[in-house]
Order: C-alpha cells, then sequence, then structure tokens
C-alpha cells in the first residue's frame, strides 16, 4: 500500500512538472493587442484584409511560395518568429508551405467557413491569420502543410 501512494505521488509530481512546462511554453509568447483601428494604421490594406480580416492571398507562384532562401518567416503583423527555412517545402498548391511551425508560436482554430470543416492558424502572439494546416504534407516529416498568405508573412534572411 505505501508503495502505491508513493507511486501515486510520483506520478503526481511528473504530471505536474508536464503541465508547469507546458504553461511556460505558453507564457513565453508575448501577447500582442492592437484595437482594429490601430491595426489599420499600421497594416497595408492587403495585409489588414489577410492578417485581421481572414482574407486570402490569389494562389500564385510568386510572393513567398516559391522562394527557398535560408532565414525565419516572421508575422507580418507583429514580427513574432513563426517559421524557419528548413521547415518550408514546394507544395505546388501556390501558397507558401512548411512543414511544420516553431514551437508554441502558431495556433489552431476551428474554422467552418465557406462551407468546409478546416483548421485555421493564427499568431500566437496578436492572434492574426496566417492561413490553414491540412493533413496532406510531406510524409517523410510531419506530414502536415501549414498553408500561409504571403501578405501574413516577412522573410528575415538567416542562418537557418
Ligand atoms: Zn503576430
Amino acid at each position: 500500500m505505501k508503495k502505491l501512494l508513493i507511486t501515486l505521488f510520483l506520478i503526481s509530481i511528473a504530471n505536474t512538472q508536464v503541465f508547469s512546462q507546458v504553461k511556460k511554453n505558453k507564457t513565453m509568447i508575448k501577447k500582442v493587442i492592437k484595437t482594429e483601428q490601430e491595426w489599420k494604421q499600421t497594416l497595408t490594406e492587403q495585409e489588414y484584409y489577410v492578417l485581421r480580416q481572414k482574407g486570402t492571398d490569389r494562389p500564385s507562384q510568386g510572393g513567398l511560395t516559391s522562394h527557398f532562401e535560408k532565414g525565419t518567416y516572421h508575422c507580418a503583423a507583429c514580427n513574432l518568429q513563426l517559421f524557419k527555412s528548413n521547415s518550408k517545402f514546394e507544395s505546388h498548391c501556390g501558397w507558401p508551405s512548411f512543414d511544420d511551425a516553431i514551437e508554441g508560436t502558431v495556433n489552431f482554430v476551428r474554422d467552418t467557413s465557406h462551407g468546409m470543416i478546416r483548421t485555421e492558424i493564427i499568431c500566437a502572439a496578436c492572434n492574426s491569420h496566417l492561413g490553414h494546416i491540412f493533413d496532406d504534407g510531406p510524409k517523410e516529416t510531419t506530414g502536415k502543410r501549414y498553408c500561409v498568405n504571403t501578405t501574413s508573412i516577412k522573410f528575415v534572411k538567416g542562418e537557418k
């Protein structure tokens, strides 16, 4: 009985640690809160439409879709680092595609608009719309495709 109690005690400590780690990760991202009026003043018309009104860029191989330099992709609204260039792949879908995001920087929201059930991806800091996530990404890595609007991200040249 004593052994069982000790085991239970240890399990509960382990659980608390996992929980506090998750919590820590979440609080590491500093929230960026602005009024819609403030966003309107800082973003271009297209940026405001995509990032704040959940718009979508027209599919194209231009913009950042076929862009494969080394660096990081930041949120165009609040500058949070979201994706590394080594996660980017050519999906031929017409939008920049990544198989993973930097941990904790992207949140997932169920989206039932336009008669479809999809998962929207938003910036964890400022809640701006980035795009959607699909399960048809590269099987050899995560199997996920983070389908992101060029307008939602800014490229910063770097080593990774
Ligand atoms: Zn952001």
